[in-house]
């Protein structure tokens, strides 16, 4: 399953245009995609263009046979985006954080969403598995294929999660959506091959016809031109076999190495944001007279890290070789 379009309707142009541009490129079948009703953090921003939006997603339905989905976050917007004939709706990640709310839209599918093909709950803006696990219950009480959809959190991946999803629901189908996990329109591309690699079931890509125009999401919109080059390696059933095919086993260590993956990029941050506090703490201490090594805090930290570190089942001198050699680093810095 491949989900593409704009972060937002915009105008009648910009999702007519996209929807031609993508269709005479992309060379795979595809849902379109855009957001009427948008979740956005400012008021100030745009909010999306509301129920005008959905006649332009019938009109892409209608001049070039595709289907298309919306995003609903209550279920008014069910209501109306049923009348409007849409074929697909997700429920994003913000609502995804609200059990109350995904029931509430599960109840209004129950009843009137027959005509639906599939309802898409994307992980929720935190990274909790049992959450995500539970709105694809509360979905499936609505008797509509339900799609989980991989969109990490703050701009990161979290492969734990959805790891756990994966082993949990395996009969769930789950897409990965590059543009949101990644934030980064250069990045969709390469986090494209996580979906071969991982064996997903597709992907859930935001493609604009001028992503520099955009009104929301401008940094990690893709052109539909990017699109085609990148769904030129997209290995999915759709074309003749494909040499990133891989097996139920192999995958299972790809998910691992993807785990570990994403803890090292936090780890290497989390050094890195260290290293900056301990230069402002160099500043400070050159400003007060203060001299580096202060053998006493250091006590202090070796002791309680080496609990922590126990607490956390890793060994003593271990953890007390990585404290040295960081301490080491930090205090070069302060000089
Ligand atoms: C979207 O798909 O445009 C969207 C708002 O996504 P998310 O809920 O994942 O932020
Ligand atoms: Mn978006």
């Amino acid at each position: 399953i491949y989900i593409f379009g704009p972060c937002a309707a915009e105008s009648r142009e910009q999702v007519m245009e996209t929807a031609r541009a993508i269709q005479e490129s992309c060379g795979i079948p595809f849902v379109f995609r855009a957001g009427v009703w948008k979740p956005r953090t400012r008021p100030s921003t745009f909010q999306g263009i509301g129920t005008e939006g959905l006649e332009w997603l019938q009109e892409v339905r209608n001049t070039f046979g595709i289907e298309v989905a919306t995003e609903v976050a209550t279920p008014e917007h069910v209501e109306a985006a049923l009348k409007a004939g849409i074929d697909y709706l997700w429920i994003g990640a913000r609502t995804s954080a609200n059990p109350i709310a995904v029931q509430s839209i599960a109840e209004r599918i129950r009843v009137t969403g027959y005509g639906l093909r599939g309802v898409l709950i994307k992980n929720p803006v935190n990274a909790d598995a049992a959450l995500w696990l539970g709105n694809i219950e509360r979905l499936e009480q609505t008797g509509v294929p339900v799609i989980a959809v991989h969109r990490g959190c703050n701009h990161q991946p979290c492969w734990a999660m959805a790891h756990q999803v994966r082993l949990a629901r395996p009969d769930i189908p789950m897409l990965l959506d590059p543009s949101h996990l990644s934030g980064d329109a250069k990045v969709v591309p390469i986090l494209m091959g996580k979906v071969a690699e991982l064996g997903l079931d597709g992907a859930m890509v935001e493609v604009h016809a001028h992503p520099e125009e955009a009104l929301s999401d401008v940094a990690q919109q893709i052109t539909p031109s990017c699109l085609a080059q990148t769904s030129q390696s997209i290995p999915s059933r759709l074309r003749v076999e494909s040499v990133f095919s891989t097996n139920d086993e192999q995958q299972e260590l790809y998910w691992l190495r993807a785990e570990i993956d994403e803890l090292d990029e936090r780890l290497w941050e989390t050094i890195a944001a260290r290293m900056d506090v301990s230069k402002r703490i160099g500043i400070w201490k050159k400003a007060h007279d203060v001299a580096p090594l202060q053998p006493e805090r250091f006590q202090q930290i070796l002791t309680q890290r080496i609990e922590w570190a126990e607490a956390n089942g890793l060994d003593k001198e271990f953890v007390e070789t990585i404290l040295n050699t960081i301490h080491k680093q930090s205090l070069n810095a302060q000089i």
